[in-house]
């Protein structure tokens, strides 16, 4: 951890240059599992964020002359970096976050992945498409539709992946064409500095991914800028984003929070079920946002679930364990989520919830608050209804699947969820569930099979990721209709006749008109 526990000064700028941060605009990131400094930033102000855009932008034609395999060629060196340096990696984004090793060291194997993904398919998904003429009235036209990138993709991302939900929009931007310019969370920008340093310095990558460090202010930059916003955060600031969107008419892809439910079912194997349920509450310290908040068990089975979710929970070992793997529970990222997770639990306990195991902020040094399982809980409560984003779920005994998936769909977010049972019978309650992903049988999964898209119903997002969507969403298509027979005018052009009006309208009846009667008009 040495390399990055130090108490450097060092500027924010586009991630690589050095000078010292000043005045206000100075703000720190810490290590939450030991309360440490680690680097002071500067913020970059409105006219540093211009400049960086404009700079990634004037790259950006030749990069999207480079094509899918040119611009494949260069991710795949990235790939290679985040290979090589995993370690480097894992080290940094553990000291920024306070994660323990094996959640920080799925970031990098998740985005090599992905740049492989995206640069084997990007050919079938943003490549020409030929478009046959749908009627005899546009026969003598060929139709085609080229995907050209938005010049330049900004990505605003938050602290909880500050890798995997940064670099994994960046990777299919810049696949499809795009130049990118993120700004990460300031609680967490020190890996993604590391990485971009690494494109422009190590792998030699052009001048066409940047960052830029601050709080909102900065965001709110480069959404002026951007001709396209990638959001991930709080349902909250996405609100923001979207309405200064709005001034410039900007797109934006927005993925936001959720609070996804489980159901178990009466015949499901409980065993799998509860270990499932720890791991997906609990991991990254309940700090995703497909997090397991929620869970609705049938009644014959509810007993013996919660005796072994418990069990399963209090045998969590929670704590920093460097590079040793030893731990399975992390710190809480964010002061402010921290307060937000003691603020549900409160809640809860005054309302009659019982907690069975944690129900505390564990005492110092770091920010750490205990693996929780809260009983007796209705949607009457905070824990569930709002985003928790922490080591907290809620169970509540329910009669029948219909109760279960009445209440599962009882809420204002719809991101994703999880169904135990029988195979055919979980996937059947689990299609009747609102959200944007669900798995069966297992938790949190579907994130990690990018051909599926992942994004957010109800006000859990715009927009979808992952798959087709998610590198076509950076394209505008641009149809070309090209003229097969090139005489000296169209029978549409002028001048207007009688004669060829009424031919236009008889062919016009020829094709759409089913029946004689409407032909004859
Ligand atoms: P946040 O909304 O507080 O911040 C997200 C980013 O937005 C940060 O970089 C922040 O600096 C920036 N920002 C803040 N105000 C802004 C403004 N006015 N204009 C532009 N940018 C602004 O979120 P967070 O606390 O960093 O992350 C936690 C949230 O993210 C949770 O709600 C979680 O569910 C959500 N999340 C969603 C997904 C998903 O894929 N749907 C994934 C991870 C996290």
């Amino acid at each position: 951890m040495e390399s990055t526990t130090s108490t450097e000064t060092v500027s924010a700028g586009n991630g690589a240059s050095a000078a010292p941060a000043t005045g206000e605009q100075a703000f720190e990131v810490r290590n939450p599992a030991t309360g440490e400094t680690i680097r002071t930033l500067s913020a970059d102000s409105p006219e540093r964020v211009r400049e960086v855009v404009a700079r990634v932008r004037s790259n950006q034609a030749e990069w999207e002359a480079l094509g899918n395999k040119g611009r494949h060629r260069h991710l795949a060196r990235l790939r290679d970096w985040l290979i090589d340096n995993y370690d480097l990696v894992a080290d940094t984004m553990q000291s920024e976050t306070g994660k323990v090793r094996a959640d920080a060291a799925a970031e990098p194997a998740f985005l090599a992945d992905l740049i492989n993904f995206y640069g084997s398919r990007a050919g079938k998904y943003i490549g020409d498409e030929k478009v046959r003429p749908h009627s005899a009235l546009t026969a003598g036209k060929k139709l085609r539709i080229q995907y050209r990138p938005y010049p330049v993709v900004g990505i605003i991302s938050p602290w909880n992946f500050p890798l995997m939900l940064s670099l994994g929009d960046a990777i299919p931007a810049l696949q499809a064409g795009a130049a990118v310019v993120i700004k990460p969370s300031e609680f967490t920008p020190l890996g993604l500095i590391e990485v971009v340093e690494a494109w422009k310095n190590e792998i030699g990558g052009p001048d066409v991914l940047d960052c830029v460090q601050g709080t909102g202010e900065t965001g709110g930059a480069l959404i002026d800028e951007a001709d396209f916003i990638q959001f991930t955060g709080s349902d909250r600031t996405g609100r923001k984003v979207m309405a200064r969107a709005a001034e410039t008419l900007t797109p934006v892809s927005l993925e936001l929070g959720g609070k996804d439910p489980m159901i178990v079912l009466r015949d499901a194997n409980v065993e799998r079920a509860a270990n499932a349920a720890a791991w997906g509450a609990m991991a990254n310290s309940g700090q995703i946002c497909m997090s397991v908040e929620r869970i609705y068990v049938e009644e014959p089975v509810y007993d013996e679930f919660v005796a072994k979710l418990t069990d399963e929970v209090q045998g969590l070992r929670q704590g920093f364990d460097g590079s040793e793997y030893e731990k399975d529970v992390g710190a809480m990222t964010s002061p402010n989520q921290t307060a937000i997770v003691e603020e549900h639990v409160s809640d809860a306990l005054s309302s009659g919830a019982r907690a069975l195991t944690g129900g505390s902020r564990v005492d110092g040094p770091g920010d750490y608050y205990e693996p929780t399982v809260l009983v007796d809980v209705d949607h009457s409560m905070k824990v569930m209804r709002d985003e928790t984003f922490g080591p907290v779920v809620g169970v509540m005994k329910v009669r029948d699947e219909e109760e279960a998936v009445r209440l599962a769909n009882d809420t204002r977010y719809g991101l994703s969820g999880s169904v135990f049972g029988g195979k055919r019978h979980a996937e059947q309650v689990a299609r009747r569930v609102e959200c944007g992903a669900i798995n069966v049988n297992d938790v949190l999964t579907n994130y990690l099979s990018p051909n599926v898209p992942m994004g957010g119903w109800k006000e859990s997002g715009i927009g979808f990721r992952h798959g087709e969507y998610g590198i076509k969403k950076f394209c505008r298509p641009e149809s070309i209709v090209i003229s097969r027979f090139a005489g000296k005018r169209e029978p549409y052009w002028y001048p207007y006749t009688p004669q060829r009006r009424k031919l236009l309208r008889r062919a016009s009846n020829l094709v759409n008109a089913r029946g004689l009667r409407r032909f004859r008009r």
